[in-house]
């Protein structure tokens, strides 16, 4: 696909460049000021053309979706490995990680009053299956948890459907998290939840959800909004809902997947890391263009165009994509399993896992000292707008080494949309603009490249 490339934007920006060079030229030492030259270059590489989309386009037209445990996930990180070898990438390695493997089966929710009609439903991650008969049931609608305490005792046999609006993705996702369980204790027989997103087009998200040996394990499955507010309205007008749901899935013993690893070495401290990355593996629906394959391009696109243009910093920048971020974690907690002895060597970590939208900058977690310096090394990034450091921030990623002391942050986007698409079939490249995506690989690249170029250690 020819890039789409927009000279007004590129007009300001040179110009933007320009302003910002003789402004910091006062207010930065000489060794800052070289930063900013190495910034814009790595801004223009990016920008230049749009090789990170066309390769996230490739990975996921290719591969498609990459559970964990499928057979996709594996060829994908093959083939990214033999690429990254190509690009002249260093240390490029596969380091081994079993992985939790679910499978989904055929899934079917048949409404068969107030009228007869299939519906289009997602099984939740984990759920078991309904047994080749399905399960027959009325449904009871709640709002909320609290709601749920207050009729307990209509939930005995029933189908619960949590039918919660989003409000924000933290404070909804705990009815998919957690409904299977809280129906359970009440003694339903199955729970549905109203998809955890803020629009739809009639599409159903999917996710992980817990189970608690405590209380039944219970098929839980996720409606579209259209369907919930439907039921609701059903519900209020006191007319009876009756489904019957069938569910094929089950679990396989754990596989065997990795996370993926390239770098290069540090000319001065080789032993002191700059991690940054995003989740390989996806969930099984649509091609995990945006969660998180996006990320992980972005990433590995930094550390290519850094190698492309001789900018060897003085430290050791680490590109990872870790597996099983979406039903399991493992590849995140087996990273920091691995690499214990060197996590007081890792300088900062970065993952980008909210889709390559707009950047707008990064959220952090670290010292106030780090901050500081984090909020310096911001300012390269002001002429494409994507130097706005904020408090609070990381990734499921990079959580485990954030837990051991490491500074870590996330790359912050224009997140309007992004949870349109999260977990449904509907994410896709074409979701995706070349030029956004041209600008997050500009902001990984210009902020890893300067933290592990710094004079002195980012300090904790
Ligand atoms: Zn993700």
């Amino acid at each position: 696909m020819h890039f789409p490339f927009r000279p007004h934007i590129l007009t300001v920006f040179v110009i933007t460049v320009l302003a910002s060079a003789t402004l910091f030229g006062t207010a930065f030492a000489p060794s800052a000021l070289a930063r900013q030259s190495d910034a814009d270059r790595l801004i223009e590489a990016a920008l230049a053309d749009s090789a990170a989309w066309e390769r996230l386009a490739y990975l996921t037209d290719t591969f498609g979706p990459r559970f964990s445990g499928s057979e996709n996930l594996e060829r994908a990180m093959d083939w990214i490995v033999g690429e990254m070898k190509a690009d002249g990438l260093e240390n490029v390695r596969k380091e081994p990680v079993m992985v939790p493997h679910w499978v989904r089966g055929r899934e079917e929710l048949l409404l068969l009053e107030p009228h007869k009609r299939s519906l289009d439903i997602l099984g939740l991650g984990g759920s078991p299956g309904t047994g080749p008969g399905g399960l027959v049931g009325d449904v009871l609608v709640v709002g909320s948890f609290d709601e749920l305490e207050a009729r307990a005792g209509e939930a005995r046999g029933k189908i619960v459907l949590f039918n919660v609006p989003f409000t924000s993705y933290g404070s909804t996702v705990v009815y998919r998290s957690q409904g299977a369980i809280r129906a359970a204790e009440k003694g339903a027989i199955a729970s549905l939840i109203r998809s955890v997103g803020p629009f739809s087009m009639y599409t159903p998200h999917t996710g992980n959800s817990a189970y608690d040996d405590a209380v039944p394990r219970i098929p839980h499955a996720s409606i579209t909004m259209e369907d919930a507010m439907m039921m609701q309205r059903m519900q209020d007008r006191g007319q009876r809902i009756r489904v019957r749901l069938r569910m094929e899935d089950y679990w396989l013993p754990d596989a065997e997947s990795a996370n993926v690893v390239a770098e290069i070495t540090g000319s001065e401290f080789p032993d002191e890391i700059v991690v940054l990355g995003g989740h390989i593996d996806s969930w099984d629906v649509g091609t995990g263009a945006m969660d998180d394959a996006g990320g992980c391009v972005a990433a590995w696109e930094a550390l290519r165009l850094m190698k492309e243009l001789g900018l060897r910093p003085k430290r050791t920048v680490r590109v990872v994509m870790w597996t099983n971020e979406e039903n399991g974690l493992r590849g995140a907690n087996a990273y920091r399993d691995m690499h214990r002895e060197e996590l007081h060597n890792h300088i900062l970590a970065m993952e980008s896992d909210a889709g390559v939208f707009t950047p707008r900058g990064f959220g952090v977690t670290g010292s106030d000292a780090a901050f500081d310096v984090l909020t310096q090394i911001g300012k390269l990034l002001e002429p494409i707008g994507s130097g706005t450091i904020t408090r609070g921030g990381g990734g499921a990623d990079i959580g485990p080494i954030m837990n051991e002391g490491v500074p870590g942050m996330g790359l912050n986007v224009d997140g309007s949309r992004y949870f349109w698409y999260h977990h449904t079939k509907a994410d896709y490249v074409d979701k995706l603009d070349p030029w956004d995506v041209g600008l997050s690989v500009a902001t990984m690249a210009v902020m890893a490249h300067a933290v592990a170029d710094l004079p002195q250690r980012l300090p904790r």
